[in-house]
């Protein structure tokens, strides 16, 4: 089977979680995909693969070198809630042109470099699309696909040396919660990679560190007949206290590095209002800054109205896995000696947000991520570039020569 057989196949695979639902998996549909690649690697011939109570699917393939070393790879079964991944009917556009890419005929959607610059950088490449009605899945399903290619040729290929590997294929990752109940144990590898997100010419192990806040604003309320001098409107308070952090530490003002106080949710009334912010930033000691900064606007109004009217509780989320990575940094050499030796030109993007990799990181297993070659996730403008995905198999098989 080729790699643009398997991923046509798995996209067409209603794969969509639910963060509504709090059973694990989130949807059963996930299982049919899950099912589907544990009969894949049984049929590769490989002894130990397990479907797990969870739903994750977990497999190993022992060195055929004197390797002691075993390496991890990821990806997530899983399609976002966010649009629907059901009937997904995908088309390849061999050899892509360059000129604007017809999605759907009655809708008169259109892909186009336009509006999608990435396009223009993919002349010549063989892409996939979907028909305008639903998202195309790529996330994950690229890194799929990239997986069982690279372990198809692994055990299709005894002359090709390399060492342990294990795979694991997660779900309800586009909830948060793909990392939960990953069985570090039976996964067993010294450090791992997932093969998730976009480019494949961007490499990220770098994430935000993240903490949210709830403010909570009280008031006094009083018939507003007779409330001159004795009225305090917790929603005119909660706007006080928002107006005394960086209004240019926004979601919407910031990139890169720049991180941000993100006012997420507002509930109120005159009695009491309650304020919700995610802060974020790849540098923990900004981050302390600014909660600092929720702290230090808190005591103003406090003392301003000679009150206690705010209470402010800070609860950390996750963190940055770059401390942790950069300690073993032949974890990213070994990628960037492949990216090297294949003459693919590559950059480091810092995520403007969490992993589950971050997550499996801070319980031990390193795991940065490296692209799929899809693009524009989670909606009907989704598509994946079949020759990236070769290109990354390609890189796998360098990386896995240890
Ligand atoms: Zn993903």
């Amino acid at each position: 089977m080729t790699i643009n057989d398997r991923f046509l196949t798995y996209v067409q695979i209603d794969t969509q979680s639910d963060e509504n639902n709090h059973s694990k998996p989130s949807t059963t549909k996930q299982y049919d995909l899950a099912k589907l690649l544990v009969k894949e690697l049984k049929d590769l011939n490989i002894q130990e693969v397990k479907l797990d109570p969870y739903g994750v699917v977990y497999a190993h393939i022992p060195a055929n070198n004197a390797s002691k070393k075993t390496i991890g790879l990821i990806a997530h079964m899983d399609t976002a809630p966010d649009f629907t991944g059901k009937n997904v009917r995908p088309k390849i556009i061999f050899h892509y042109d360059g000129t604007p890419i017809l999605l759907n005929k009655n809708l008169n959607l259109w892909l186009d470099p336009k509006d999608f610059e990435t396009l223009s950088r993919q002349i010549g490449d063989d892409l996939v699309v979907t028909d305008g009605t639903t998202l195309l899945g790529a996330d994950d399903k690229a890194g799929i696909a990239i997986i069982m290619d690279f372990v198809a040729f692994i055990m299709t290929h005894p002359e090709y040396l390399h060492c342990n590997l294990s795979i694991a294929f997660t779900n309800d990752e586009e909830i948060g919660n793909g990392a939960d109940n990953f069985d570090y144990a039976y996964f067993n590898a010294d450090y791992a990679y997932t093969i998730d997100g976009g480019s494949i010419h961007e490499i990220n192990y770098e994430n935000f560190n993240a903490a949210n806040a709830t403010i909570v604003v009280r008031g006094r309320s009083i018939h507003p007949g007779s409330a001159k001098n004795k009225m305090l409107n917790s929603i005119l308070i909660a706007q006080e206290f928002h107006a005394l952090l960086d209004q240019n530490a926004i979601p919407s003002k910031t990139e890169g590095y720049e991180g941000f106080y993100h006012l997420d949710a507002i509930n109120g009334q005159c009695e009491k209002t309650t304020l919700h912010y995610l802060l974020r930033d790849h540098d923990l000691t900004k981050l302390e800054k600014k909660k600092q900064a929720l702290i230090k606007a808190k005591e103003i109004i406090n003392q301003k109205y000679q009150l206690p009217l705010i209470e402010c509780n800070i609860i950390d989320s996750y963190y940055n896995m770059k401390d942790l990575i950069l300690k073993q940094p032949e974890i990213l050499e070994v990628v960037y000696a492949a990216y090297q030796k294949l003459n693919i030109d590559y950059q480091l993007i810092p995520i403007r947000g969490g992993t589950d990799g971050a997550r499996l990181s801070y319980e031990g297993l390193l795991t940065p991520n490296l692209g799929t070659g899809g693009y524009n996730c989670h909606g009907k403008y989704e598509y994946a570039s079949l020759t990236e995905m070769k290109q990354m198999v390609e890189i796998l098989k360098i990386i896995f020569q240890q």
